[in-house]
Order: C-alpha cells, then sequence, then structure tokens
C-alpha cells in the first residue's frame, strides 16, 4: 500500500505516472466518471483550507466516488482529546482514502503508522505538503511542455512555506534543475532542505535578495505569502510581511514564456494588475489541482494491494526516549508516539517526523 507523506514516498516513475494519468484525465473526463463510485474519501481537516479540501471533493465527486469528514477539528472528537492515531483508526471503518491537513508537523505521518487504507498528507504544519507539489508539477508540464532543464525563482517565506520545502524536494529528482532562492535573512529556507536535499541530490542553488536581479534567469517565478499563522514573533512578521510584490513593472524584465505560480492564497504579493499578463498561471495551476488529485486518489486505490506499488524504505532510524525534537510544533512534543529519530551524514540527529533538529 502507498500513502503519500512526503513527495519522495512516490517514486520518480509513479510521480510521472501520476501527471501523465492527471494530463489523461484532462483529455478524457468522460472515461473516468464513475471510475471511484462506491468509494469513499474522509477529508480530516484540522486547520483552514479553502483550495485544498474544495479541491479534493471536488476531484472524488469527479471520479464518482463520495466525501465525508470535517473541516474544522471543534467539531470532532478532537476536541475531547482523541488522538490523530485514534481517530484514523475509527474514521478508516468509513472510507477508502484519507486526505488530512493538520497543524501539527508530522500527524499524517503517525496516521499512516496505524492505518490500513492510503492516507494522503494534504499539509502538515510547515513541513510538506505533496498535494500542492503535484500540482505544481503538472502546471509547470503544462505551461512549459518541460521539468528537465528548468531555472525556478521561490520567492518570499522559504522558511514556513511547506509547498516550497515539498517541490524542492520532487524537482531534485529532475534534471539540470537550477533553484534560485529569493528571500529576505528571516525568511531563508531551511538547513535541512538545503543540506539534505539540494546538497545532497546537487542541486544548484543560490540565494539572493531581489527578485529584479534574478527574473530575467528564470523559466518559473514560484511565489508565496508570508506564513503569518506560523510566527512566534509578530514584530518579525511586521518586518517582513511586504518584502516582495511582484507587479507589471518586474514583470518586463521576465522571459517572454516564463510563468507565475502561487500556491494561494495570496495576500499582497502579487498585484491584481499581472492577473491579465498570460504568464500568469496560478489560477490553472488550481484547477490542475483537482485532476492532479483525481489522479493521485485513482493511483492510489489501484495500487493498494500491488506488491509493486510499496512505501519507500525509511532511512534507519533509531528509538531514544532521552532526546527530544526541538520543534514544539511536532506531533511529538503534544501526542504520546514514540521518539524516532535518524543520523545525517553530518552527524545531526533530525526527528523522523518533522525532520527538525533534536537533540538532549
Ligand atoms: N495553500 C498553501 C498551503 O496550504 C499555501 C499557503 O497557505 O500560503 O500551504
Amino acid at each position: 500500500m502507498k500513502h503519500l507523506i512526503d513527495p519522495t514516498d512516490l517514486t520518480k516513475q509513479e510521480t510521472d505516472e501520476i501527471i501523465a494519468l492527471a494530463q489523461d484525465i484532462i483529455e478524457h473526463r468522460e472515461k473516468y466518471r464513475d471510475s471511484l463510485k462506491y468509494h469513499k474519501l474522509a477529508t480530516l481537516f484540522y486547520e483552514p483550507s479553502t483550495r485544498t479540501r474544495l479541491s479534493f471533493t471536488a476531484a472524488m465527486m469527479e471520479l464518482g466516488g463520495n466525501v465525508l469528514g470535517f473541516s474544522d477539528a471543534k467539531s470532532s472528537s478532537v476536541s475531547k482529546g482523541e488522538t490523530v492515531a485514534d481517530t484514523v483508526r475509527v474514521v478508516e471503518n468509513f472510507a477508502d482514502v484519507i486526505a488530512m491537513r493538520h497543524p501539527l508537523e508530522g500527524a499524517p505521518y503517525v496516521a499512516s503508522q496505524v492505518a490500513r487504507i492510503p492516507i494522503i498528507n494534504a499539509g502538515d504544519g510547515s513541513h510538506a505538503h505533496p498535494t500542492q507539489t503535484l500540482t505544481d508539477l503538472l502546471t509547470i508540464t503544462r505551461e512549459l511542455g518541460h521539468i528537465d532543464g528548468i531555472t525556478i525563482g521561490f520567492c518570499g517565506d522559504l522558511k514556513f512555506g511547506r509547498t516550497v520545502h515539498s517541490l524542492i524536494k520532487a524537482l531534485s529528482r529532475y534534471r539540470d534543475v537550477k533553484v534560485i532562492l529569493i528571500a529576505p535573512d528571516e525568511l531563508r529556507l531551511p538547513d535541512y532542505i538545503k543540506r539534505d536535499v539540494c546538497d545532497r541530490q546537487g542541486i544548484c542553488y543560490r540565494e539572493v535578495h531581489t527578485i529584479e536581479e534574478v527574473i530575467g534567469e528564470l523559466d518559473v517565478l514560484y511565489m508565496t505569502r508570508v506564513q503569518q499563522e506560523r510566527f512566534l514573533d509578530m514584530e518579525e512578521f511586521e518586518r517582513v510581511r511586504n518584502s516582495f510584490v511582484l507587479d507589471c513593472e518586474k514583470m518586463q524584465g521576465a522571459k517572454e514564456k516564463m510563468a507565475v505560480l502561487h500556491p494561494l492564497p495570496r495576500v499582497n504579493e502579487i498585484k491584481p494588475e499581472v492577473d491579465s499578463d498570460p504568464r500568469a498561471a496560478y489560477f490553472r495551476q488550481v484547477e490542475n489541482g483537482k485532476f492532479v488529485r483525481m489522479a493521485l486518489i485513482y493511483s492510489l486505490l489501484k495500487w493498494k494491494d500491488d506488491p509493486e506499488h510499496q512505501m519507500p524504505e525509511h532511512p534507519v532510524y533509531f528509538e531514544d526516549s532521552s532526546i527530544r525534537c526541538r520543534n514544539s510544533k511536532c506531533i511529538c512534543n503534544s501526542e504520546g508516539v514514540r521518539r524516532l529519530y535518524r543520523k545525517t551524514e553530518t552527524g545531526a540527529i533530525r526527528c523522523i517526523y518533522c525532520d527538525n533538529l533534536a537533540g538532549r
């Protein structure tokens, strides 16, 4: 059985298959109309969401299936103190697949450890958002015709932006992708992505402070919102909230075929005047999200009993109750889960649930 907790839970081949299937669905929608009749998707959303939840719902409905779940943890047994693991053990009796969004990092991973049905991570804290990644990969493919060889600029909140973390991981498996990181010092990409993903996979990246100095090199400009809800220090948020604004003047310096992506919602980082520029792909990206989720749900259910499609071997990990994960937003610091860690090549200890540093 396959879960999708992190983009690398799918092999590169499985990822490409899902992107290709999404394209087939776009071209032959009627062929898939009843393909998941009598199947149920449970959407367990412990954190606000518009696009992702509606997109999962629309995807399942277009495949002929049904949807149940909650969009507010307060209306579920969580408010009575139920753990993620227990909620999943209950819900799996009512559904064939679960999409979970949670503010605690690692929650969908905990769910996948106990579930008998596929779990899809629909976003966990600032950690990962693999279905947005599939959306982004499909969008780049449709806008540019290829992913290999692109130069992509990530702009904005690269620290808390989970969509950025997941997309960089996925792109590290394509050929000759160059990454330019455009962020203020306070919002730079976390170290674990730089070391464990970029350095390890040989992704060529550099860090800059303005859009203007690099826009002419880019095939994709990936804008992001400053993630207000993740800041512990509101003064810091105020300092960085308006760091970058894309407008028509800046777009003048871009290639004729550059695509502007944004996982949305936007706050003020892209001026509405850019929307009518043919390179503004962010609303097309939303529709791609529905098609790719159709392809994902369809594939996970098809692969469920196929020994060819199993979860990848996890990095060797160890249990040590004297070590603490330093991330207060990690599920291991809130729910009674096993304390599991991995050692990186540089000797650092990282938490299995959220990838953050841990120590005694
Ligand atoms: N919708 C995206 C997410 O859930 C981006 C954002 O919220 O800024 O991560």
